[in-house]
């Protein structure tokens, strides 16, 4: 125990370190600068930088960076060294306060989705003050927000500081009319549940799919895979333990609350929860864990597969993110609440998260929309493509009596009124009963579970935000002007849930008869990446992005060519890979077999042996499975060769019926292939190695 409070937040330019080397009104200003959200005061910053300095040279740092999440996916950074020279070879540590404030990085190799032709190539980044700086490596890291120098964002985290900005804004104007004169801001906050897999290094080491693309493009199922569930939460092996205390620590130094490890339901598939934070630190911290579980797995010699789908036939890995709303005063307002004020405020940001995931379900999908997710929405154990909201039997039940104007109250029913009324208590869903839904409310915040294990939570959370600040906004439009607040707050949360009901389902995510039920209430279903971002251009969906300030319509357009690139870029890789290690590896193998097998049906023809032995009847499977892979393989290379079609998403749907399914068939060959061939000849680790391969 002493040691984690020895080594939590060691290694953070945290609130009391602040405390303990800025001057007062320094540390004052800088704290309000961080509640707020707002930009830091040019003014203070030299003596901010000057105390981060030598705080970081203190703890081993020789180099700064600013850190940023550019639209590429990864984290980028660009170390700096702290030494300037003094003349007469002398050296001085410098780091000035504009290395703070703005730094400058050259934009033109990062997507920019078209605004790098517009606009000027060279970007600027800026300390985002509500995330901590920290030390790693050596590194002083200070997150930052990326822009262009016209002010276009250029990164994941500016959309989202602007969304909490619109949050803040209309969830203030509803508090307000609640009363609430203490509070001064909201801030949505976040906890992510990493999902992962572990594999050991030097099997990893002979799979080119793993290294290239993340995920295995080929591989038969083992005889045993998760069937018997002896995997969820069993106990965990001593190697994988001694990972999870080392990764504990890592990040506890970066303060990083890593709570909850359990192991899940495939073998081999674990999970992390850290404990929720606001937002944009949450994303932070998520980027974070991802890099460091990744360093870590290598220092074990196991390898950390981040991707949605590494293997199939077997689970796939999410990233639930668990998302509410907090005031400067600590009230969770997706809590209920005891008093009937406290639970008419509830009712009325639960409507406005009902009303936001209807109207901007397809908004909801394309925030985790990726080629790797597309493999998992809609598999085992996975939300299915389709949003929707689970609030359980209960609420639903007490949502529906306020719209039919009915309540329980001592033992007669009555029309509820909201300054009169209590809410019936509920169970709160914290035992994740209904595993599938992709959006559950569980009794005191949000549980979006769509989102992929590799993805940034940036994305998701941007929308989210953005969305329910729209109806935010307009329902504080509509209750600020009402005479009677009682009656026009009863009339809105009526009319909310009697529009928007048909989003709110409670029952099994995965049955095929929800398929069907969801297409008869209209609710939108986009099985694939490019079918999904083919309608985040639609008006209603650039009007909300550019009336909350979130996005500007050019910034919509590049990221709506950077999505589809990204996608069509990835399936590509994944084809050139599957093509490479067909041709170089499966192939070669295959025809060694089929000369054993061969030269063993030769031998039982000298024997005069009848014909329908094994050799005779392997080698036929065999030349067959051969023919079948060739011809598919010269077809995609062909298609992979030709000229693409013009168009980012005529690109993206082209890889999507055109190259996976020749994927598919090829892996279905291959993968009969493996079924039939001597363990020996097999030319890379098999599904049984990758799966059960720690020990
Ligand atoms: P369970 O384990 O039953 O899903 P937990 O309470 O352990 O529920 O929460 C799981 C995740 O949700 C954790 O990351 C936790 O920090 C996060 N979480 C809890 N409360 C909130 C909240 N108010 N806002 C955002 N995330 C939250
Ligand atoms: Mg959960």
């Amino acid at each position: 125990m002493t040691k984690i409070m020895e080594m939590f937040g060691k290694n953070v330019f945290n609130d009391s370190v602040m405390k303990e080397r800025l001057s007062k009104s320094t540390y004052k200003q800088l704290n309000e600068t961080i509640k707020r959200g707002t930009d830091l005061n040019s003014e203070i910053a030299e003596e901010v930088a000057n105390a981060m300095k030598d705080w970081a040279i203190e703890n081993g740092a020789t180099h700064f960076t600013h850190w940023f999440h550019p639209l590429s996916g990864a984290t980028a950074e660009k170390h700096e060294s702290f030494v300037s020279t003094a003349g007469g070879g002398k050296i001085i540590l410098e780091f000035s306060p504009t290395n703070l404030v703005k730094g400058e990085a050259d934009a033109s190799s990062f997507p920019s989705g078209g605004l790098r032709d517009t606009f000027e190539a060279r970007g600027y980044t800026a300390w985002d003050p509500t995330s901590y700086a920290f030390i790693k490596d050596n590194i002083l890291y200070i997150p930052t927000v990326f822009c262009s120098y016209s002010g276009e964002a250029l990164d994941h985290k500016t959309p989202l500081l602007r969304s909490m900005e619109a949050l803040n804004i209309q969830a203030m104007r509803v508090l307000r009319l609640f009363g609430n004169e203490d509070v001064d801001h909201v801030k949505a906050t976040a906890g992510a549940e990493q999902e992962y897999f572990l594999v050991d290094k030097k099997y990893y080491d002979k799979r080119e799919d793993l290294q290239l693309t993340g995920r295995t493009l080929i591989g038969a199922p083992s005889p045993k895979g998760q069937e018997m569930n002896d995997h969820y939460y069993g106990s965990i092996k001593v190697r994988v333990a001694e990972f999870m205390r080392d990764l504990n620590e890592e990040l506890w130094k970066l303060g990083i609350q890593a709570k909850t490890e359990h192991n899940e339901v495939a073998p081999s598939q674990h999970e992390l929860a850290n404990i929720f934070m606001t937002i944009n630190v949450s994303v932070d911290q998520n980027n974070l864990t991802m890099e460091i579980m990744k360093k870590v797995a290598r220092k074990h010699n196991l390898e950390c597969l981040l991707h949605e789908k590494p293997f199939a036939g077997i689970n796939g890995s999410g990233k639930h993110n668990n998302w509410s709303l907090k005031t400067d005063t600590g009230v969770n307002l997706l809590d209920p609440g005891d008093t009937p004020s406290e639970n008419a405020q509830f009712l009325i940001f639960l409507c406005a998260v009902i009303k936001a995931v209807d109207e901007y379900q397809d908004l909801i999908r394309i925030s985790i929309a990726s080629a790797g997710n597309d493999h998992r929405l809609g598999g085992s154990e996975a939300p299915p493509a389709i949003v929707s909201i689970f609030l359980g039997d209960e609420l639903t039940e007490i949502i529906e009596d306020i719209v039919n104007d009915r309540v329980t109250s001592g033992h007669k029913k009555e029309a509820f009124q909201f300054n009169v009324h209590t809410l019936p208590s509920f169970p709160k869903d914290n035992t994740d009963r209904n595993r599938t839904s992709p959006f559950a409310f569980t009794g005191n915040k949000f549980e979006f579970r769509m989102p992929g294990s590799s993805a940034s939570i940036s994305t998701p959370n941007t929308i989210l935000n953005m969305v329910v600040a729209e109806e935010l906004k307009h329902f504080a439009d509509e209750l600020e002007k009402a005479s009677d607040i009682n009656e026009a707050i009863h009339k809105l949360i009526k009319e909310t849930i009697k529009n928007h009901k048909r989003i709110i389902f409670n029952g099994n995510g995965y049955d095929d008869l929800w398929v069907r039920e969801a297409e008869r209430r209209g609710l939108s279903n986009y099985r694939s990446t490019p079918e999904a971002l083919a309608h985040y251009l639609d008006e209603k969906n650039v009007r909300v992005f550019t009336d909350n300030n979130v996005l500007s319509e050019t910034e919509c357009q590049s990221r709506y060519e950077i999505y589809l690139e990204k996608y069509y870029k990835t399936i590509n890789i994944e084809a050139r890979t599957l093509l490479d290690m067909v041709k170089k590896d499966i192939l070669p193998s295959a025809l060694k077999f089929e000369n054993i097998l061969e030269e063993a049906v030769n031998n039982e023809l000298k024997l005069k042996v009848k014909k329908n032995t094994y050799a005779n009847r392997t080698l036929n499977k065999v030349l067959t499975l051969n023919c079948n892979i060739t011809d598919c393989v010269e077809t995609m290379e062909e298609k992979l060769n030709s000229s693409l079609p013009e168009g980012a998403l005529e690109k993206a749907c082209f890889y999507r019926d055109e190259i996976i399914p020749l994927m598919n068939e090829i892996r279905e060959n291959v993968d009969k292939l493996e079924l039939i061939t001597d363990r020996s000849i097999w030319p890379m680790p098999t599904y049984k190695e990758l799966l059960f391969g720690v020990d």
